[in-house]
């Protein structure tokens, strides 16, 4: 049997992975033992949006693959400069939605808090990558208007830690943000959207498990997994040390072209996702932004691939089919 080689992630703190990200195409084509032809082209995608990609996820491509499915979701490519009609840079309404500084509240009941502008990992698809972040993150108001406005609005029971990857953020800052939750009395629960438990595992650490514990709010952690390769030993261990503090543990994907837009690997995510203790919460339909027209999957192709999951798995490992639009009072269902 071959010895697993220990990764030197293992024992560096999730701040010097984050820090030590790969930035530079040309020496992740290198690490993935790929050909340096398309250089140029992704030179100028990654101009406009920033490659970024925690090494310890690189670790977990197949070597000499471009069309590896963790790959794919980071590497920058020529196909995002080509304008799309109809795939916009605000897709889903956010800047209209913002009540204030860093506040998103669009659904009944629960306020999304934009956290940070920061992200470990700068994923190609994402709807956020032309969102004017510095201008309106709640962290770099010391959460002063998102907190006001949580104090002032007695129907929010259920507060959204998103971003941006609020991870990136401190865990004094977090703590901080938490206590004061914890002081406003119709506050009920703290859910926090984020990528970093599977990127940068290492973030699940003692300092971030003590707040949590410490809070009085039920907290809910959504991870951001879009195939079963991501999801190695040592996600599994982050995700078991989030369980193990009370932590409610649920999953959403993006239907990605190329990525997981097959029957196989989307049960095979949901299988990977229930041994690291994880359930399926939603499985997005892509928005249409800019720059991410090549990941569509058409809403007739979703829509088989849902109905071969139910074929497939127990309904309470088959995500919610769902595709966000602008104005709406809840994430569509598509059925
Ligand atoms: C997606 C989203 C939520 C959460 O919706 P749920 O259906 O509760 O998961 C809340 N606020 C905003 C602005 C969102 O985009
Ligand atoms: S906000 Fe989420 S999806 Fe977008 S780049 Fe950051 S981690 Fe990726």
């Amino acid at each position: 049997m071959l010895q697993r080689i220990s990764s030197p992630c293992q024992t560096k703190t999730w701040r010097q992975q984050l820090a030590e990200a790969v930035r530079d195409p040309a020496e992740l084509l290198a690490m993935l033992d790929l050909p340096a032809t398309a250089l140029p082209e992704l030179q100028s995608a990654a101009q406009a949006f920033a490659l970024r990609v925690p090494r310890n996820y690189v670790a977990r491509m197949r070597k000499g693959d471009l069309a590896d499915p963790l790959l794919r979701q980071v590497l920058p490519g020529a196909a995002e400069l080509a304008e799309a009609p109809d795939f916009s840079v605000d897709p889903v309404g956010d800047l209209a939605a913002t009540a204030a500084k860093g506040v998103v509240h669009k659904y009944a009941g629960r306020a999304l808090i934009v956290a940070t502008g920061a992200c470990a990992v700068h994923c190609r698809y994402c709807f956020r990558r032309h969102y004017p972040y510095s201008h309106n993150s709640a962290a770099a108001d010391q959460w002063r208007s998102a907190l006001a406005y949580l104090r002032d609005n007695p129907t929010v029971t259920e507060v959204i830690l998103s971003g941006g990857d609020p991870l990136t953020l401190s865990d004094a800052q977090l703590a901080s943000f938490a206590a004061s939750l914890d002081s406003i009395p119709h506050i009920r629960r703290l859910r926090i959207h984020t990528r970093l438990p599977v990127v940068i595992p290492a973030r699940i650490d003692d300092e971030m498990l003590a707040w949590i514990r410490h809070t009085r709010l039920p907290v809910v952690v959504v991870v951001h997994v879009n195939h079963a390769n991501e999801v190695d030993a040592e996600v599994r261990r982050a995700f078991a040390r989030l369980k193990l503090a009370g932590v409610t543990l649920l999953n959403q994907s993006v239907l990605l072209k190329g990525v997981n837009d097959d029957a196989g690997a989307l049960a095979d995510l949901s299988e990977a996702l229930f041994n690291a203790g994880v359930l399926p919460y939603y499985l997005h339909l892509l928005d249409p932004v800019q720059g991410a027209a090549h990941f569509d999957v058409a809403e007739s192709r979703a829509r088989e691939l849902f109905a071969a999951l139910q074929r497939r798995l127990p309904g309470y490992l088959v995500p919610r089919l769902v595709r966000e639009r602008a104005g709406a009072p809840a994430k569509g269902l598509v059925v």
